[in-house]
């Protein structure tokens, strides 16, 4: 049996990775340290005799008795209100974090996938983004502690591989939403579906014409899956091109969600990236990959997983 070790685990991508890989059939260890993370997103999985939880931090030294076969990394902040309020973690296990793991994956001879973003283009003066665009980052920016600890992890983790012929993957994550989003994290997907639900204007930042594209969990899951069997070691794209503006986004969720609530507006957060889309030729080539579920469809389902939560979770600020 394989065994396969994710940080992040209770996290919202961390959490439907080890689902995935439990039913691959692996001996999956989860790790966090649950700085933004729940254990709810993972409590089903506490019975099973392949699943095993640690409570770290990946960046302090990291300990996996045994042998080990892969490792996902995908320990860290990610959503901008989360990264803002804890700069210093967030550099750290981007640094720190990927360095730690990258020793566990060198001694164990395992094979490494590390989560990187989109963000490493930063407000991107390529359109759309192709993995040969170098960026446009602000190191010393609100959002450079993000942005700079990803393109560290990506420079490290080619280094190991170069110098140290670790077996690495890179993966950059393109905005994905599913269930299990905090709904409190900031992210326009829970914000928006929160503010709905809990009968409060939607607030746009800026006047909305920034645009993202959004990638369903279960398409980005298997696109992840696929990228850490392949033998490709370059960073790939991974995510949805259907690219909308924030204004027009905000009016489907009202679609959608029925709510009687209008729209205000809100200044655009420093650094805020106008537009986003990924090119993803090289995920349909290299690993076969292309998203399967539409935004419509994606958004029902998240909408019945946030309708799903107590009024008690839908009122608390805090999480
Ligand atoms: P999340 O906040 O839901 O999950 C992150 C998890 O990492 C949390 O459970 C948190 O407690 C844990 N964590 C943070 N610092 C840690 C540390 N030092 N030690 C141990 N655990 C730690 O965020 P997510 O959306 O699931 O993101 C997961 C990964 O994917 C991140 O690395 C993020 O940068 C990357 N990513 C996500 C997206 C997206 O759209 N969701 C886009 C690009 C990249
Ligand atoms: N956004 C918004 N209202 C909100 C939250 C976010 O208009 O309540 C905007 C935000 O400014 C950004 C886009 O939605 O332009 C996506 O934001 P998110 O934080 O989800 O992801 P990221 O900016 O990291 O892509």
């Amino acid at each position: 049996m394989k065994k396969i070790l994710i940080t992040g685990a209770a996290g919202f991508l961390g959490s439907h990775l080890c689902d995935r890989f439990i039913k691959e059939g692996f001996h999956v260890i989860g790790m966090d340290n649950l700085i933004t993370g729940d254990l709810k997103n993972i409590e089903h999985l506490f019975p099973l005799e392949h699943f095993e939880f640690y409570h770290h931090d990946v960046s302090k030294f990291v300990n996996v008795p045994g042998e080990l076969n892969y490792i996902l990394h995908f320990a860290s902040p990610a959503s901008p209100i989360d990264y803002l309020k804890i700069p210093i973690e967030t550099l750290k296990v981007g640094s720190l974090g990927t360095l730690n793991l990258l020793g566990v994956a060198k001694e164990k001879k395992a094979r490494i996938l590390v989560a990187s973003t989109s963000e490493v283009y930063g407000d991107p003066l390529v359109h759309p983004q192709n993995e040969e665009y170098y960026g446009n980052v602000s190191p010393t920016g609100p959002r450079g502690v993000y942005d700079e600890a990803k393109r560290f992890m990506e420079s490290i983790t080619m280094a190991y591989h170069r110098y140290h012929d670790v077996d690495t993957r890179i993966v950059r994550i393109f905005n994905t939403y599913g269930p299990r989003m905090r709904l409190n994290d900031g992210r326009v997907v829970p914000a928006f579906m929160g503010q709905a639900l809990r009968g409060e204007d939607l607030t746009v930042f800026g006047d909305g014409s920034q645009t993202r594209s959004f990638c369903y969990i279960d398409d980005q899951v298997e696109g992840i899956y696929r990228l850490l069997m392949s033998d490709y070691t370059d960073p790939i794209n991974i995510g949805n091109p259907h690219e909308t503006t924030i204004l027009e986004f905000a009016q489907e969720i009202i679609q959608l969600t029925g709510t009687h609530q209008k729209i205000v507006y809100k200044p655009l957060p420093k650094d805020d990236p106008l537009q986003r889309q990924p090119d993803i030729t090289k995920a349909k080539e290299i690993l076969g990959w292309e998203p399967k579920v539409g935004r419509a469809e994606g958004l029902k389902k998240v909408f019945e997983y946030f309708k799903s939560l107590t009024p008690e979770e839908l009122h608390d600020k805090e999480h």
